[in-house]
């Protein structure tokens, strides 16, 4: 041993901890205990090593002053000592590190005790400890604070504050887990530095990464900005632990375009930390009732998240509409949505009117860049979910070819979207889901059905499962259309308009079968189809109405429904007509004392539209 006094010794602060702490130095301690293979030296309170017996030099008591060299720092937080005898040296105080760790490096520092950074996300009161959830540049993380069983921890902290949080990181059911041991509100320019780098860290993070669509497609091309802000307002919601509620029209398409979305935001969800009840208690999907987002949808989500802010301290959520969310039927919804400040965005391919653009934060629709409903929401939906998150691409690749066949898009991504998933996903096999996936649906009612869902779409790793779902209930919604149709085609009224197209119209609620399989509307478009096929050639227009609604289904007549919808309101005084849809397909409601009134204005305007050449 050097007996030069040049000899560094070092003193540990108390506070210090394993980190302070370096192999092949040399360290004042004190003998705390003695076992068989060795003795124990406390370092500080926080610090004790083992002195293998191998490697005492002399006798101790409990308590004796001994000073010990770092032999090497366990992965498991172990220390092994060497005595050391030294008799002149130097004294050095070691003062703990004030060194923040980042959230994304914590796997390697499991036992260890933390600083971490960061913006207060969640506060979750639990029977036990009070759980926050913390944000900073690089993740998400939970930590648990216990002060008595079911009391709120540090109750001077709250949701949005930048803190700085200590203590040690565990591992809980697979997650890493602070135990907090101190958590304390930063202040004045700290609060900016530390904000900052959040914000600065989340805008690199949450722009979503470049990846080629799966097809050619210049509409797309031009969609694409507007398609990765949507990505990027979802990548963020995952990264900064805001709830999101992902709204949709319950068909097949606008199933396809949120099962899309829900992949690729709940495996986000895992990457990134999965919250700890899983990545669904922050992501939820729920079908509207109408196509288009109503009233008592956004009652039901404000009511929900507004009780959730009470009672979990969870953020206001992300809504997004999918298939749904770009018409003036919106407005009332959206309207309670912007008095909470609810961020919305919207990815449909109804013809949108503008009225909804200044309730929203971004809104990608065929029609603002040249382009029409053959762009279906389902296309949409999932291009956007692999800027999302890419690693989700092989799961979701035939999601748009369901989607096309389900919306019968004639558009000419259509065949392309077809023609890539041919040997997995014939297109006969794509219209056997779509059909699977409204029958289900209807029974479903307006439940997300999860775990049917992706069974129906082959998205749970069982091929042999899928294939039996979906051929019993292909079998179920066929045995169910013919039926109906059956019963219906004796009451068809059929007449010749003045531009020569055909109108064949049906009550379907006095001449259907009722509150079952398949409602008015695909009723009518069944019967559409087959009315089609029969007057090959012609233009034909199927009307199915029942008291207070009708619902239209156009081949070769160029109509505009939302305009006729438009002009029927202001011409037909007390017929209090609404309604909508896509151009040549859609529904309208009104008065039932003014059918009569409604039908014929609405006839008359179906004569007078120009015939497709
Ligand atoms: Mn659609």
């Amino acid at each position: 041993m050097d007996e030069r006094g040049d000899t560094v010794v070092y003193r540990l602060g108390q506070d210090c901890d394993l980190d302070d702490l370096e192999e092949g130095k040399i360290y004042e301690g004190v003998v705390q205990g003695f076992a068989n293979f060795g003795i124990f030296v406390q370092l500080n309170n926080r610090l004790r090593g083992l002195v293998h017996k191998s490697n005492v030099m002399s006798q101790h008591r409990e308590r004796d002053p001994v000073l010990v060299e770092v032999l090497e720092i366990r992965s498991n937080g172990n220390i092994d000592l060497r005595e050391t005898v030294c008799d002149a040296y130097q004294i050095s105080e070691v003062v703990k590190k004030r060194t923040t760790t980042s959230i994304s490096d914590l796997g390697s520092r499991i036992g260890r005790y933390v600083h971490i950074d960061g913006e207060i996300a969640q506060i979750k009161q639990t029977s036990g400890p009070t759980i926050f959830t913390l944000v900073d540049e690089s993740g998400t993380l939970n930590a648990a604070a216990f002060v008595e069983a079911g009391v709120r921890a540090y109750p001077e902290v709250g949701i949005g504050d930048i803190v700085s949080a200590a203590g040690e990181i565990m591992q809980r059911n697979n997650q890493l887990q602070l135990e907090v041991k101190s958590l304390s509100r930063l202040e004045g320019a700290d609060v900016l530095r530390v904000r900052d780098k959040i914000e600065q860290a989340l805008d690199e993070r949450s722009e979503p990464p470049e990846v080629p669509f799966l097809i050619r497609s210049d509409l797309l091309e031009r969609l694409k900005p507007e398609m990765r802000k949507v990505a990027r307002y979802i990548r963020r919601a995952v990264f900064t632990a805001q709830p999101i509620i992902l709204r949709h029209h319950a068909d097949a398409d606008g199933i396809s375009a949120a099962v899309a979305i829900e992949q690729a935001v709940t495996a986000l969800i895992r990457e990134n930390g999965a919250d700890f009840d899983g990545e669904y208690y922050l992501f939820k999907r729920a079908p509207s009732k109408a196509p288009f987002y109503e009233i008592e949808d956004i009652t039901r989500d404000l009511d929900f998240a507004l009780k959730d802010r009470v009672r979990f301290g969870q953020k206001l959520p992300l809504i997004i509409q999918m298939d749904n969310g770009s018409t003036e039927e919106d407005e009332p919804a959206l309207m309670r949505a912007q008095v909470y400040g609810l961020q919305v965005v919207v990815v449909d391919h109804h013809h949108p009117d503008e009225v909804v653009d200044k309730y929203l934060v971004a809104h990608v629709n065929p029609y603002h860049a040249g382009g029409d409903f053959g762009m279906t929401a389902g296309m949409l939906g999932t291009e956007i979910a692999r800027m999302i998150n890419p690693s989700v691409e092989e799961n979701i690749r035939h999601l748009p070819a369901v989607a096309a066949v389900g919306d019968r898009s004639e558009a000419e991504e259509r065949g392309r979207y077809l023609d890539l998933v041919k040997e997995t996903c014939p297109e006969e096999w794509c219209m056997k889901i779509a059909l699977a996936l409204d029958y289900q649906q209807f029974w479903l009612r307006f439940n997300d059905g999860r775990e049917i869902i992706k069974d129906i779409l082959n998205l749970n790793g069982d091929p042999e499962l899928h294939r039996n779902l979906v051929n019993l209930l292909v079998e179920g919604a066929e045995r169910a259309i013919e039926m109906q149709v059956e019963a219906v085609m004796p009451h068809i009224e059929a007449r010749s308009l003045p531009n020569g197209a055909w109108l064949f119209q049906i009550d379907v609620e006095m001449f259907a079968h009722r509150f079952t399989f398949p409602p008015p509307g695909k009723t009518s478009g069944e019967v559409h189809d087959r009315l089609c096929q029969k007057y090959k050639g012609d233009p034909v227009v199927t009307i199915g109405f029942g008291p207070d609604f009708a619902v239209l289904r156009s081949r070769g007549v160029l109509m505009n429904i939302p305009v006729m919808v438009r002009e029927l309101r202001d011409e037909i005084a007390g017929g209090g007509v609404t309604g909508g849809g896509h151009l040549v397909v859609g529904s309208i409601k009104f008065l039932e004392g003014m059918r009569e009134e409604v039908l014929k204005g609405l006839t008359e305007k179906i004569g007078e539209a120009p015939i497709e050449e």
